[in-house]
Parts: structure tokens; sequence; C-alpha cells
């Protein structure tokens, strides 16, 4: 049998088309490739025979797709021998940071609004190592802090998507989705929240078909949570409210690229509910045996909503981007599937009436 050439990260794989010096070092932790998975049960109970595909982006190594910027971010830092990395974080960036930094010998400062950071992303930058600062208020407090320290010491690499090199290693995603399906799709639906991911997917799927790669371009559609959608209602929301903590944002720093993504791919940016978000959270664990977080699930809820209004012609073929995975928020499903085991002797008869009930 021949032996499969191993994946060797992003870096690697998509060096000619990444701003990295010569001199960059090559870093990884064997991020991207990650799956693409052809949807089952959405595509079965919705209308119009769609071609569904997921982006399963939570088997990344930190469990989102965060580690695509991030290991270019920190290839760059390590390359301007930066010694310190701060972000401003829901959870996620701080998770990889904390990741990449353990892994690259860097100090890793990160800043989190007080009181509503997932437990599983709290755990994994203590894990790491990161020094954690919690701040009062929203998340948009601590991105402004991290924003003004760094212009006090701008020997601190900022690792916030603000950062283009996060952008750049993030647009990645669209080159993998064109390499697997051939050409770019329809659609393509996603959370939106500082908006970082929508404005690197679309400059991916922009670089690819300047380069001839695909022959078309999707149309970019995004969906923030409906109490926290400053994009939909077009003024900042002092008090952003959703489940959905990834994307509990109420300034995106990519605002401006946001918009320009939908406009200029004929998309849109619209907002769901935490009720639609929670149902297709669970739709996705039990439907389709995807286990995401709740944010991630904006673009499922999305796709529905748009479907129902008639904005997606029959037979389009949409990828739908699932950001992050579920493990990261334990206490979003215990709350939502409550397990309640039966309790046994260790005696067969009990076990034969428990599986009958
Ligand atoms: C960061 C994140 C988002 C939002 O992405 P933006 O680039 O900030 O719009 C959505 N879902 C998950 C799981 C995330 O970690």
């Amino acid at each position: 049998m021949e032996l499969m050439k191993p994946w060797s990260g992003i870096i690697a794989a998509y060096r000619d088309r990444l701003p990295l010096s010569d001199d960059a070092p090559s870093i990884t932790l064997l991020e991207g490739n990650t799956p693409l998975i052809p949807s089952v049960a959405l595509h079965e109970t919705l209308p119009g025979n769609l071609d569904i595909f997921f982006k399963y982006e939570g088997l990344n190594p930190t469990g989102s797709f965060k580690d695509r910027g991030m290991v270019v971010a920190f290839a760059r830092a390590l390359a301007r021998k930066a010694g310190i990395c701060l972000c401003a974080s829901t959870g996620n960036t701080a998770a990889s940071a904390a990741a990449y930094a353990a892994r690259s010998g860097l100090r890793c400062i990160v800043l989190l609004p007080e009181g509503s950071i997932a437990r599983g992303k709290l755990a994994q930058a203590a894990m790491h190592g990161a020094r954690i600062v919690s701040i009062a208020g929203p998340f948009d407090n601590a991105m402004r802090m991290a924003q003004e320290l760094v212009l006090e010491r701008p020997e601190i690499e900022l690792v916030n998507s603000v950062n283009p090199f996060r952008i750049e290693g993030q647009k990645t995603a669209a080159f993998e989705v064109s390499d697997v399906l051939g050409d770019a799709p329809d659609f393509h639906f996603l959370p939106v929240g500082n908006a970082g991911n929508i404005t690197a997917y679309w400059k991916g799927y922009r670089e690819y078909a300047q380069a001839g790669k695909i022959s078309r371009l999707p149309r970019m559609v995004g969906f923030e949570a409906a109490g926290a959608a400053p994009i939909v209602e077009g003024r900042i929301i002092s008090n952003p409210q959703t489940v959905a903590s990834a994307i509990r944002i109420g300034n995106p720093a990519s605002w401006k690229g946001a918009v320009c993504a939908a406009s200029e791919s004929g998309g849109w940016i619209g907002s769901v509910t935490d009720e639609a978000i929670l149902d297709a959270y669970q739709f996705l664990a039990r439907r389709e045996g995807i286990f995401v977080e709740p944010a991630s699930a904006a673009g499922v809820a999305g796709l529905r909503q748009e479907v129902a209004r008639g904005r997606i012609p029959p037979g389009s073929r949409v990828v739908i981007t699932l950001t992050g995975h579920g493990l990261k928020d334990p206490d979003i499903s215990t709350q939502v599937a409550a397990p309640q085991p039966i309790s046994i002797a260790p005696v067969l008869a009990e076990l034969q009436r428990a599986v009958e009930e």
C-alpha cells in the first residue's frame, strides 16, 4: 500500500499564498485540512434538494477555526521577535493563542469579558499557561483595552483578528473548500461575531478566483445572533445578549469587511434568534451526528430561515462553516440535553427492563 502524504499544516500547504517572509519559522499544530461533511438530515428536511456540506472547523487542534489564523499570526510574531502575545477573546481566540504561545515559547496574556466564558475554553487557556485577565463588561471593553495597551507597548503582538495575519491564515479554509469541491459553492453560510472569518473567506475565494483555481464566487451569507446584531441593525450594541457566547459582540472589529463580503458577493448579513440557534444546535447533534458549540449552529439556523423565506434557489450547493467544537461549552449542552441516566443494580433482568423502557 502506498503511504498517504501526511498533512503538515496550513503554512506548509499554502505558503505561496501567505504573506510570510522566507525567514518566518514554520510552526504548526497541523491545523487545517478539516473535513467537509455532506449533510444527510438537513438535506432531507429542507425543500429544494439542496447540496449541503459542513466545513467542520471544530476538528482543528484547539477545537475552532481560530487556529488557522493563529498559526500565521505566531509565525509573524516569531519572525519579528515579539516575546509576548495578547488578545481579547470570547474564549476560542484565547484557547488558540495560549496553545500556539506554548508551542512557540512566547508569553500569552488573554483578556476575557468577566463571567461569560464557556468552561472548556477557560480550561484550555489555563492549561496552556496563559495569564488570564478578566475585564468587567462585554467583550468590546476587553477588545478596546487590548488595542490601547499595544499602542503603549508595541513589542507586544496583538493576535486578535484585527491582526491582518489572522485573516490571511483563516482565508485558507476557502482554499480547502474549493480544493475539495473543485469549484466554489453557490452559497457560503457562517456565523458572524467580530466578522473576521467572513472577511477571510471572501478574501480566500477572491484570491482563488484570481489565480484561476475556481471559476466563480459564492454568495457570502453571515448570521449574527438577534440580541447581538450590530451589523444588521446598523448600530453598536452596548449590551449584546445571546446564548452563543462566541458571537456575543456589539461592535465587530471587521464590520466593514463583513459588509463588503456580503455586498460584493451578492450575499447578505442576517440575524437568527437564540431559539433558532439552539434548535439548529440540537438538530446537528441528534440528526447529523455533529456536536458543535451554540455559536457554530448560527449558519445552520440561518440556512433554515433563508430557505423558508424563499431566498435559496432549488438545487443550490451550500457550504456551512461549523466554527467550533461542542465540547467547548459543556454547561449549555447539559442544560439543553439534561442527561438522566437510569440507575440500576448490576443485574441482567434490570438491564433488560432498562433497555425496553
Ligand atoms: C470566533 C468565533 C466565531 C465568530 O467569528 P468572527 O470571525 O469573530 O466573526 C463564531 N464561532 C466560533 C465558535 C468562534 O470561535
